[in-house]
């Protein structure tokens, strides 16, 4: 019998997401986040074109992508490392800092992917549990140690699409040390429309150890390719480049990002579009008696607890797959309109 890392019998066997149809062959995906839309016809064109030339390795530096949004973000091209999907960036991060012996501090309920990648790493998990549906930064500040070496910041977080606002966050990155990064994980940013929800750049700008997390999975559409990135001071992005695995940002996922780049602002209006949806969807549930933590991210929460499974179940009924936390509660996608209105009554009929 093979001997594996002790670590790894804590980890959930791979159980592939089944599909959810109705019995009226009806079936929407509410589960994953994902942008709604099919690829822009510009993306899907540079994509076939890249795909003439997948005989070569890719670009090992993505050196057009980065420098393409080094110019987006007016900040020097060496601030920026790519991962494959930033999930990739928080597997490069959590390499380049866990090893035995170390904390990373997040909040709980948050992104599923902390718990993992933090115990990969060798590094010890500080789950510091959610106040009021938010990260409870006061109590995150408290958490940190002489061992910790990184805290995330899911903002929105997900999956309860909260926030925390500009004064409360730098409250909070004034009290922690300068030797512990802070990575704001700003999957959402495209979906905030509180202005008080800081932009994470404005924090990184004059704190080294702050650094900001990016996608073009969810507002991009391009879940799929997997490409994500991190903006932060020199220390912090050489480390994620020099962890990352050679060519793990490919050729097609290099192109279509730099294609979703030109075409920002036609994405952004479906952005626009979702954020619309997202409060139709709020309101509509508020309105058959649900409560929902204000979301600024393309999904909703709701705190099923014992009866979260069964409210999946229902939904599924209606063919809607949504994402339930056993015990907790379920997150719910912002779908196209159809979608959302077959989630509405899904949700309306388990009321009643
Ligand atoms: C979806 C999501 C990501 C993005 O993951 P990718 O690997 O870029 O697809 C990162 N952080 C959070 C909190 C997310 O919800």
């Amino acid at each position: 019998m093979p001997r594996f890392r002790m670590i790894l019998d804590t980890m959930p066997a791979y159980k592939p997401g089944k599909s959810v149809v109705s019995p009226e062959g009806r079936s929407y995906k509410l589960s994953s986040n994902e942008s709604p839309y099919d690829p822009l016809p510009s993306v899907v064109e540079a994509i076939a074109r890249a795909a003439a030339g997948v005989n070569r390795y890719p670009d090992p530096a993505s050196v057009r992508l980065t420098e393409a949004l080094a110019a987006r973000h007016g900040v020097p091209v060496e601030h920026v490392a790519l991962g494959g999907g930033s999930v990739a960036v928080a597997q490069q991060l959590l390499e380049a800092v866990g090893e035995p012996g170390t904390d990373v501090v997040y909040a709980w309920r948050s992104f599923e992917a902390y718990p993992t990648l933090a115990a990969l790493s060798g590094a010890t998990s500080i789950r510091v549990p959610l106040k009021d549906e938010t990260h409870d930064l006061d109590a995150m500040a408290e958490a940190v140690t002489a061992n910790t070496r990184l805290i995330f910041v899911c903002n929105p977080n997900n999956p309860t699409g909260t926030v925390n606002r500009t004064a409360e966050l730098r409250r909070f990155l004034d009290r922690v040390p300068e030797n512990v990064l802070v990575v704001l994980d700003e999957a959402y940013r495209e979906y905030v429309r509180d202005a008080d929800v800081p932009d994470g750049l404005t924090f990184y700008r004059d704190r080294p150890n702050v650094a900001v997390m990016r996608t073009f999975s969810k507002a991009y559409g391009l879940a799929g390719l997997r490409v994500g990135y991190l903006i932060g001071h020199t220390p912090v992005s050489s480390a994620v480049r020099k962890t990352l695995l050679p060519f793990a940002v490919n050729h097609l996922a290099q192109a279509a990002a730099l294609a979703s780049l030109e075409a920002e602002e036609e994405l952004l209006d479906r952005v626009e579009t979702v954020v619309k949806e997202r409060t139709r969807v709020a309101e509509g549930l508020i309105a058959q008696g649900w409560t929902v933590p204000p979301t600024e991210a393309n999904f909703v929460w709701l705190r099923l607890g014992e009866r979260t499974m069964e409210f999946a179940d229902h939904c599924a009924l209606w063919g809607v797959a949504v994402r339930p936390f056993a015990g907790e509660g379920a997150r719910v996608s912002i779908g196209d309109p159809e979608a959302n209105d077959a989630f509405l009554e899904a949700a309306e009929a388990f009321r009643s």
